[in-house]
């Protein structure tokens, strides 16, 4: 995989505006500010590719990214922000759990959690509504650089045992300013394409 080769290939709301590539779907999912957008430009190599489409109060959409013919990133809209009303809310839930429950092309979930805090509620049902429908899913413990060395492994396990993490799940500390973890990211990627 080569993650330079990058296009946005479409926003969607709706399954008849899915694109049709035949490629495996790696959805990323992951409460506002989490770190998502940042995640997704180190991991491509771009500085801006994910930032539009994650702001607050933009458009909702599902934002599908062809990586080199050989995958799709599908960012979904971050969750857990405040200022969002009932109506958005709703039909954020909607599209999420349309994309999830009928998405045959989708291979794992990337769900990105704060490693500094325990996972929030949104968080919680978050990974519930994943397991709920056996979706694979890698949870990436994002802002590492953010807490001492030796204090990792601690907040790892918070999150593991807070979210009760399914032993087939893929639990991994994330730095988008280090990036030392990208190529472990690709390789447990790699395994559910
Ligand atoms: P999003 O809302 O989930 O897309 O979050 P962003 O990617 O926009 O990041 C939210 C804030 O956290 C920004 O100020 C980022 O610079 C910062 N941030 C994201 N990832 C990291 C990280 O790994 N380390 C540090 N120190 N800051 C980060």
């Amino acid at each position: 995989i080569n993650p330079n080769n990058v296009e946005i290939i479409i926003s969607a709301v709706k399954p008849e505006q899915y694109p049709d590539t035949g490629l495996k779907e790696v959805a990323l999912a992951g409460r506002s500010n989490v770190g998502k957008s940042s995640f997704i430009n180190t991991m491509i190599k771009r500085k801006s590719m994910a930032r539009i489409s994650s702001k607050p109060g933009k458009t909702q959409t599902l934002n599908f990214f062809n990586i080199d013919e050989q995958l799709v990133f599908v960012d979904v809209p971050g969750y857990g922000y405040a200022k969002v009303s009932k109506t958005e809310r709703a039909r954020w839930g909607k599209m999420i759990e349309t994309y999830i429950t009928t998405r045959e092309n989708l291979a794992v979930v990337i769900q990105l959690v704060d490693i500094r805090h325990e996972p929030t509620q949104d968080d919680i049902l978050m990974y519930d509504f994943l397991k709920h429908y056996d979706i694979p899913t890698i949870i990436v413990a994002t802002k590492e650089d953010k807490i001492p060395k030796g204090k990792i492994q601690k907040h790892l396990k918070v999150i593991r045992q807070t979210l009760d993490i399914d032993s087939d799940d893929t639990l991994i500390s994330y730095s988008s300013l280090s990036k030392e973890k990208n190529p472990l990211i690709w390789n447990a990627i790699a395994s559910y394409l």
